[in-house]
């Protein structure tokens, strides 16, 4: 058994429960970013924070000033610094860290998500984080996706290189990425570029399909190119009884606009996806609505698919505004591409985790739907001509992903950690020997 994930264990439940009881939205994740940093200066990382970090520009989908002024004032209540505060100022959170070994070796990067998501936990005592005491704490914000497990995990790894640095070779980069959720963080750390001379890239995510503890995921197939979208439509108010000729209806153009958004032909190369999520319109009953507000996204199986619904999403959504006299604004506020993990990675993540006392499982390549942003990252890698892969660790979910009551097996932490701390053994161990 490895002594190093055994000794860890406890420290993982802790770090999750830490960062469970603490979420914060994407771009918001002050705290967050602090308390990793905090722990990687610890075991001598290098760390980059705010412009460092990311392509600030590159950020889609921020959350307004206001927002951003409230939770920056809060991190500093909870105890963050001003000089870390300053540098992440305006919503550039979340941190890269290098670890350079100083011998020659592979480049290996890792990407863990550090956002939660707007949905208020679950106080039930069936749902474990109440009855163990670690719900969160902050309003209407949760963990229900799995990224608190993530950043733990990431922490691990990161220990792990840290106390075996004399066994290793070559250099690692952590992404902890912001804002996954929308698909809105991840193509500004990749335009930094950061991974532009990356050998081996590994992400992965807890849960998504059901799968016992100890079952991994080596690869997936199936997420989809996604682009999300927030539109606003303005008339112009008017007496619905005494001049509605006069009123320019936002409504009708928003209803109209949803309506034929389904109406988007399906494509013959491939699956594609369109929702409406959210329509907000008018102010009252006997008011021509001068404003509505859209949130919609589109999806494709590849880039070229996702584009052609992109495409004629908008060209519905501008008919509808000229079709009841408004004027449109479209905002793209998040995006994610195809991604293709490298298939003879496959092997390697096998051998690897032959003879673990956690990994009882490894299945070559998992089907899945939803959509991932790290597919920035991975393609970059790979047009660098390195090779990357999503694996999926595996849990048992009474309840879906981003469900008040959404919850993960903690003893997925420790099979995560060995499953990337073998591969990263089997990639870069030092071997005097050899070289
Ligand atoms: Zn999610
Ligand atoms: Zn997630």
């Amino acid at each position: 058994m490895s002594k190093f994930i055994h000794n860890l264990t406890h420290e993982l439940t802790h770090w999750r429960r830490m960062f469970h009881a603490y979420p914060e939205l994407g771009f918001t994740e002050y705290l967050t970013t602090y308390r990793i940093g905090k722990l990687l200066e610890g075991w001598d990382y290098s760390i980059f924070i705010g412009e460092d970090a990311l392509d600030s520009d590159a950020r889609v989908g921020i959350p307004n000033t206001e927002i951003l002024t409230h939770f920056e004032q809060k991190a500093k209540e909870q105890g963050v610094e001003d000089s870390w505060l300053r540098k992440m100022a305006g919503g550039n959170t979340g941190l890269v860290a290098t670890f350079d070994t100083g011998r020659p070796g592979k480049h290996i990067a890792l990407r863990f998500d550090i956002d939660a998501l707007p949905i208020k936990e679950s106080t039930q005592p069936s749902h474990t984080p109440t009855s163990k005491g670690f719900n969160s704490i902050n309003p209407k914000v949760m963990h229900a996706c799995g990224h608190d497990g993530h950043i733990t995990i990431g922490l691990g790894v990161a220990k792990y290189i840290y106390e075996h640095q004399n066994q290793l070779v070559g250099k690692f980069t952590f992404l902890f990425q912001p804002a996954e959720e929308g698909g809105r963080g991840a193509l500004a750390m990749t335009k930094k570029g950061w991974l532009v001379d990356v050998d081996r890239f590994y992400a992965g995510h807890i849960g998504i399909e059901e799968m016992s503890v100890g079952t991994v995921a080596a690869t997936v197939k199936g997420f989809l190119a996604s682009t999300k979208l927030n539109v606003r439509f303005h008339g112009n108010a008017s007496h619905a009884g005494m001049n509605p000729e006069t009123g320019k209806n936002a409504l009708l153009s928003a209803s109209s606009a949803s309506i034929h958004l389904y109406g988007i032909p399906r494509h013959s190369k491939g699956t594609t996806r369109v929702n409406v999520g959210k329509l907000e319109a008018g102010s009252g009953r006997n008011i021509i609505p001068d404003e509505a507000y859209m949130e919609v996204e589109v999806r494709g199986e590849t880039k070229e698919l996702n584009n052609y619904m992109t495409e004629h999403a908008k060209r519905i959504i501008n008919s509808a505004g000229s079709m009841h006299d408004t004027n449109c604004e479209i905002t793209i506020v998040g995006s994610t591409e195809e991604m293709d993990c490298s298939p003879s990675i496959i092997s390697n993540i096998k051998h690897a985790c032959e003879n673990s006392d956690y990994i009882k499982n490894i299945i070559s390549e998992a089907s899945v739907s939803g959509s991932e942003d790290a597919s920035y990252m991975m393609n970059e890698v790979q047009k660098h001509g390195g090779k990357a892969t999503y694996m999926l660790f595996g849990t048992k979910l009474d309840y879906p992903h981003h469900h008040p009551f959404f919850d993960f097996q903690e003893e997925v932490l420790p099979v995560a950690v060995d499953t990337f701390t073998r591969v990263i053994e089997q990639e870069n161990a030092y071997n005097p020997g050899e070289r």
